[in-house]
């Protein structure tokens, strides 16, 4: 993508942002600017939101099986650009490209589910208690959504707003971060060259300002959110009206290693789980509780593991298996929380700087041990790549602990005892809770937060049910028995 390019579309059609100010987008690996493009005016803005608004009076009535074949060949033109988007998003987020493919398939299957989803929606037939009434339950979509969405995940998090959005009848304005802009342009040319009708979806560009004006626009009916507990709180407190809402916000989130763990599982589980896309996922492990019999021995390996990853630039070198960090914020955030633990007598396991001899916003993955519950690390989410360590002996008192927390996203566990296994899953109070796994998220299951991690739920068929009202119609027909 070349400088300055149009990176907004409104109503099928691609224009530059008519604010006056000017982001930059810059390649995490090497610092390097890579494209400068205008925000969104608020007349940008109103036009978006009005083209959704028209194109819903339309796309609303489309046969869901039409809409279906619209959103599979969505997922067929996103297909054919993969290694294009793919490419674009290792530029601007840093993530290892193989990685960013991964991703893209992903939002390429979340279409494809969503376009069995899409006509599975039917509503119901209630007994009355009188003879001579029908009452029948109907679902209609909501109206035009609001998806505003971060960087860490710049396709797939558009993807699940994108795909349950269509297929309940919704018409959309995306608003990526300001970091990753131009992954979206290239999912949103991917979703003009499917020929869908204009202003089903359009594209606004811009910082926290651009999203709080759509979050506070009259005709936005749903605020369909991913980001920080931060300004998911802000946007509950400035929305204004009454509006659908959900919100996938930050974790800070456990694993515990109980006795009967299988070991060596549960270190290659912490490891990928803490430091995949430098941790800086909402469900990243941030602190492991580790049943003292093993605590030591988990030590030793995870630090083992931890010096086997490559960090490198992922798309000079597309076989690394750590890329930057993705903004300087966020690298001082890690730095700060580091520091917090060491100065507050946590022991340095490995990591805690810079790679040598690289420039860039790389950090080395870091371990932390004899960690205690007033540290950063095992209360905030840090996003990015470090691990706080902790002892335990009753298993009980430590999942108490854990629940004891404002974030309820995801919690890991690993165990063999059947006992053990069955008191961590119904115990933990999660939104999500891997047993003996770490990959939480399936497309076809519901995925949300709990407490001040979010309401609402994505993913699944819970996920399709955020885009829809009910309707209860019931009808005097006077036919009796
Ligand atoms: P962020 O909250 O800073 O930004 C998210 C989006 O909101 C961006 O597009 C941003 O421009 C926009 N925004 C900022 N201020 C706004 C406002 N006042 N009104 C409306 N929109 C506004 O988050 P981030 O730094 O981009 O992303 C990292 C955070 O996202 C982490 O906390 C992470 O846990 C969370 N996250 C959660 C999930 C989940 O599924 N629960 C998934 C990925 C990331």
């Amino acid at each position: 993508m070349s400088r300055s390019e149009h990176t907004q579309y409104i109503d099928g059609a691609w224009s530059q942002g008519n604010a006056t100010r000017q982001l930059d987008v810059a390649n995490p690996a090497t610092g390097e600017s890579i494209a400068v493009f205008a925000e969104s005016s608020s007349a940008d803005i109103d036009a978006a939101v009005r083209s959704a608004a028209a194109a819903f009076r339309t796309w609303r009535h489309v046969n869901p099986h039409r809409r279906a074949t619209w959103l599979q060949a969505m997922a067929d033109a996103i297909e054919a650009r993969l290694s294009t988007i793919a490419s674009t998003m290792t530029r601007e987020q840093g993530k290892p490209l193989s990685e960013a493919e991964g991703e893209v398939g992903k939002l390429v299957k979340t279409l494809r589910y969503y376009a069995g989803e899409a006509v599975r929606v039917c509503g119901q037939i209630i007994p009355n208690e009188d003879d001579g009434f029908q009452s029948q339950v109907e679902h209609e979509p909501i109206g035009v959504a609001a998806a505003i969405t971060p960087w860490n995940y710049p396709a797939e998090l558009i993807g699940w707003k994108l795909g349950a959005a269509l297929a309940a009848g919704c018409t959309l304005v995306i608003k990526p971060s300001e970091y990753t802009p131009l992954t979206a342009v290239e999912i949103v040319r991917a979703i003009d060259e499917a020929g869908l009708p204009n202003g089903v979806v359009n594209l606004v560009q811009g910082a926290g300002e651009v999203g709080g004006e759509l979050v506070r626009h009259p005709a936005i009916d749903k605020i369909a959110f991913t980001g920080s507990h931060a300004t998911g709180l802000r946007i509950y407190e400035t929305m204004g009206r009454i509006k659908s809402v959900s919100l996938e916000l930050g974790g800070n989130c456990p694993l515990i290693v109980a006795a009967s763990a299988d070991l060596e599982a549960a270190v290659a589980g912490a490891v990928r789980r803490s430091f995949r896309n430098m941790g800086q996922i909402c469900i990243a492990i941030n602190r492991a509780y580790v049943h003292r019999s093993l605590y030591d021995e988990f030590l030793v390996r995870v630090a083992e593991a931890t010096g086997k990853l490559r960090i490198g630039d992922g798309l000079a070198d597309p076989g690394v298996d750590l890329g930057p960090m993705t903004n300087a914020a966020g690298l001082a955030k890690v730095e700060a929380h580091v520091k917090d633990a060491l100065d507050r007598g946590a022991r340095l396991i490995c990591g805690a700087k810079a790679p040598d001899n690289r420039g860039g916003l790389f950090y080395e993955p870091t371990v932390l041990a004899d960690c205690d519950a007033d540290m950063r690390v095992m209360r905030d989410e840090t996003f990015g790549p470090v691990l706080g360590v902790a002892t335990f002996d009753d298993l009980d008192t430590v999942i108490e602990h854990v629940n004891d927390s404002p974030y309820g996203l995801a919690a890991y566990a690993y165990a063999t005892d059947l006992t053990e296994v069955y008191k961590l899953s119904r115990g933990l109070s999660f939104g999500s809770v891997a047993m003996n796994c770490v990959d939480a998220g399936i497309i076809n299951a519901p995925y949300g937060g709990r407490r001040q991690s979010g309401v609402g739920y994505e993913h699944g068929r819970a996920g399709l049910d955020g885009y829809l009202l009910y309707k209860h119609v019931r009808i005097k027909h006077g036919v009796q028995g």
